[in-house]
């Protein structure tokens, strides 16, 4: 209860943020006042090339400053005090998912080198009117900055690759254990088939589909995937430590007819739900009806079910599925009488049915969802008979972005 109370005074962070609101308002206006002198002195002839390349300079700082900004303004929101719900959005930026602080950290840096770099050639522009001492001061201080902006991105691996052993969880002995994950970090982009033509030899290439048939496309329209993620368009070089035996072996939906479960868990970005729905379209294909919903969405449909008084019937019905997926596990703050519904849903399928889930935190640390009541039987009957994946690394939304400001 006091962790709670504590936890809830984030939201007294909430209006640092619309400050910063205020201040890119006033980046704003110092772009447009520096801008409109900058024309009127061309207008006028009265600018020289220097002065010029030092206005565009000013300009070009000014926007990287407001850029800084809003990556403070969204990223610090989203990571200390609320999740911002952009999924589908259109201008959803490819650095915005979760960002977590470690990103964000990198990401602070690297701007500011920037920054710094663009205000050291200023100086050099205007070098007859610079003090020797500033020049020597500015690139020392590029210098520091470039160094920590080093220190960190070079932390962040290890740091990240701590975390993951911290949390690292293994299913209660069963009898097929998950595999450790292989370290592996490669950013490769993703193109179409790049599994097929770029997985090195060794590991085996998930096996093509035959062509999907009309049956096939009727159930993977009723699963209600949110948007068509394919495994084929899935690169495997991304997230690290991915064991891709496992997930060639999951391809085949085997799982599916063996009534196994599947556990994806990572950060956000990693492709959980990308994942969680390629699995799902080849259960599709390979026959089985399958039903995609978000932990959110499962919570209220039960919660439908249990107060019309038809929870085992509807647990019944959900038997036509052997396939259910319920996506974002540990997004949603979950009370003690859903944590109960999902318990229900959990026993009810084990050994009878399959299902996928995905979460942004290990196993073991599901009471911080469920409840320590509730959450080690649950966890128990899910991880009896399932494969884990773990997806690490940065979040693919944000990959491009991140080597974008390290370039
Ligand atoms: P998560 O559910 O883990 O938050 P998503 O599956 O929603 O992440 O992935 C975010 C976006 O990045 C999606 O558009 C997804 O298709 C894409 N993506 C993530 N990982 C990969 C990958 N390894 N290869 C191709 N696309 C990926
Ligand atoms: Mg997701």
């Amino acid at each position: 209860m006091l962790g709670y109370t504590l936890f809830a005074t984030r939201w007294l962070q909430a209006p640092l943020y619309f400050g910063l609101v205020v201040v890119q308002g006033v980046y704003v206006y110092k772009f447009f006042n520096e801008l409109w002198t900058l024309i009127l002195r061309c207008v006028s002839g009265r600018a020289t090339e220097t002065y010029v390349m030092l206005s565009v300079l000013k300009l070009v700082d000014v926007v990287m400053i407001a850029n800084l900004l809003i990556m403070v303004i969204v990223g610090g929101y989203e990571t200390f005090v609320s999740r911002i719900d952009l999924t589908g959005h259109r201008d959803q930026p490819e650095w915005f998912s979760h960002v977590n602080p470690n990103v964000l950290k990198v990401k602070l840096a690297t701007a500011i080198v920037g920054i710094s770099s663009v205000h050291l050639l200023q100086m050099f522009v205007d070098v007859q009117h610079t003090a020797q001492h500033s020049l020597l001061w500015g690139t020392t201080i590029h210098m520091a900055f470039i160094l920590s902006a080093a220190i960190l991105a070079y932390m962040s691996g290890p740091m990240a690759a701590h975390a993951d052993r911290g949390h690292a969880e293994r299913p209660p002995a069963g009898p097929e254990p998950a595999r450790p994950p292989q370290a592996e970090q490669n950013h490769g982009d993703q193109r179409h088939g790049k599994l097929e033509q770029d997985a090195p030899a060794a590991t085996p290439a998930l096996p093509r589909q035959p062509s999907p048939d009309a049956d096939a496309e009727t159930r993977i329209r009723a699963a209600g995937f949110p948007a068509r993620k394919l495994l084929e368009d899935f690169d495997q070089q991304h997230p690290r430590g991915l064991d891709r035996e496992v997930l060639a072996r999951l391809g085949k939906a085997e799982f599916v007819t063996a009534r196994r479960n599947v556990v994806l868990v990572g950060p956000p970005g990693t492709g959980k739900t990308h994942l969680a729905i390629g699995l799902g379209v080849r259960a599709c294909r390979a026959g089985h009806r399958v039903l995609f919903a978000t932990a959110a969405e499962w919570a209220a449909r039960l919660s439908e079910a249990r107060a019309a008084g038809r929870l085992d019937a509807e647990l019944a019905a959900l038997d036509d599925y052997p396939l259910l997926i319920v996506d974002e596990v540990g997004y949603t703050p979950i009370d003690a009488a859903t944590a109960g519904l999902f318990f229900r849903l959990v026993a009810h399928r084990y050994e009878r049915a399959s299902l996928i889930v995905t979460s942004d935190r290990p196993l073991g640390r599901w009471d911080e969802v469920f409840g320590g009541a509730c959450a080690p039987a649950m966890v128990d009957r899910l991880a009896h008979h399932a494969e884990l994946v773990r997806l690490d690394g940065d979040s693919y939304r944000t990959r491009r972005a991140t080597s974008a400001w390290a370039d």
